[in-house]
């Protein structure tokens, strides 16, 4: 069974073409510069296929994807009727959506309606969803949401100190995202220790551009750092994480600026950006580093001691920790971050295999033998997670 995965974003939008007998893809790829000029990356056995192409919209771009799949040159299908469904990320499913679903016109209503709370992301989400359904109106669609796995949080870890009105008028709460990578690497976690998830107490760690911990207790998610919005929690590549609220006012006052011009500061300049004024890419700032510049050494400090102090806080709040898992594209290749992070946690048990914590690219336990607490490296398939529960749903 071929599922296509579609990713959409406001000018880009990324797809997965993948044959479920094997779990293996077919072919990907990435559009760009969609509503600019446009920009065509084809991935394939056969090789790479780049091409400058009109993408004044999704439609248009969603066109361009299917041509490409069937193209008699760089194509990997004869005919649209193999694509049996198309599963879509859907960034922000608020407290409405819990799992996975089948996309109806109520259901496109309700993610509509809830794009209040992720007004970047679900908007294109749903230009994605509906370009599809122009050009396979008879193929099943499918939403997997990055903050449903994070729906069995407890109110004790959702909950804002904030006056409780606000929660029951706007829906103001934590909602954590990157749930996808979440289960993902949690259940891959269960396997690798060859133990049950139920029995389990993780802290999942995926550092990317974006970076986001969870607590997954026996194979839910009881915390995570992200809150209402991706903004909140570690420090990130351009992101602040957590801060003082009262930073904000202060810093509208100061530099007179608007709440969105303050918005657009916390999210696009500051992070690990902002702090090194070098770079939100952890490669250049650590070359900097090396070569002695005292802002790029506080940035990689900052970051690595925040991740510790969650995983601490973390194992508090579970009453225990059997594994710590690291992921996405800081996780899976900073060795040197996930050393200085777990240089804190040494108390707690966690020992690492410098031999093992060197090599890159597959699962892998890097603990030592007799450490208490396991460290291990999976490289998160986030496009996987959304194709299997596409196929699950398609199955019911
Ligand atoms: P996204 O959140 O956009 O999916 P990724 O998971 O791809 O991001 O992570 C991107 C980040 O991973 C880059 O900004 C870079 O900091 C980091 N990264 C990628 N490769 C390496 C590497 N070899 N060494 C250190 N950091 C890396």
């Amino acid at each position: 069974m071929y599922i296509l995965v579609i990713n959409a974003g406001s000018s880009s939008l990324k797809y997965q073409l993948l044959d479920m007998s094997s779990e293996s893809v077919l072919a990907k790829g990435l559009c760009e510069r969609i509503g600019i000029d446009g920009r065509l990356i084809h991935e394939t056995d056969k090789g790479k296929h780049v091409a400058d192409l009109p993408m004044p919209d999704h439609g248009a771009t969603m066109a361009i994807v299917l041509d490409s799949l069937l193209d008699a040159e760089h194509g990997v299908i004869a005919s649209k009727d193999e694509i049996k469904a198309v599963g879509h990320r859907v960034v922000h499913g608020g407290e409405t959506f819990t799992a996975s679903v089948l996309i109806t016109d109520e259901v496109e209503a309700a993610i509509e309606a809830v794009s209040d709370l992720a007004p970047l992301h679900n908007p294109p989400n749903l230009t994605g969803i509906r370009a599809c359904k122009q050009h396979m109106p008879s193929v099943p669609q499918v939403a997997v949401f990055d903050t449903a796995f994070h729906q069995t949080m407890p109110a004790k870890a959702y909950l804002y100190a904030i006056d409780y009105v606000l929660y029951q008028k706007h829906k103001i709460r934590k909602y954590g995202f990157h749930g996808t990578s979440h289960k993902y690497v949690s259940e891959c976690a269960a396997e690798i220790l060859k133990r049950p998830a139920a029995d389990l107490k993780l802290v999942t760690c995926h550092l990317g551009n974006g970076v986001s911990l969870c607590a997954v207790d026996g194979g839910i998610s009881v915390d995570t750092s992200m809150g209402m919005t991706p903004l909140e929690g570690l420090a990130m590549g351009t992101r602040c994480g957590d801060i003082d609220p009262a930073v904000v006012q202060f810093i509208m006052e100061k530099e007179g600026i608007s709440a969105q011009e303050a918005g657009s500061l916390l999210n696009k300049n500051s992070g690990v950006l902002g702090i090194s004024g070098v770079s939100s890419d952890f490669r250049d700032l650590a070359a900097a580093a090396d070569k002695g510049n005292e802002r790029a050494v506080a940035a990689l400090e900052v970051f690595a001691y925040r991740v510790a102090g969650y995983i601490g806080r973390y194992a508090a709040c579970m009453n225990g920790l059997d594994a710590i898992i690291f992921t996405a594209g800081i996780g899976e290749n900073d060795t040197m971050i996930r050393e200085k992070i777990c240089s804190y946690l040494t108390w707690f048990g966690v020992d690492v295999d410098p031999e093992l914590n060197g090599k890159r690219g597959q699962a892998l336990d890097v603990s030592k033998p007799n450490a208490k607490v396991r460290v291990l490296v999976i490289p998160t398939n986030e496009e996987l997670v959304i194709a299997r529960d596409t196929k699950t749903i398609l199955g019911k």
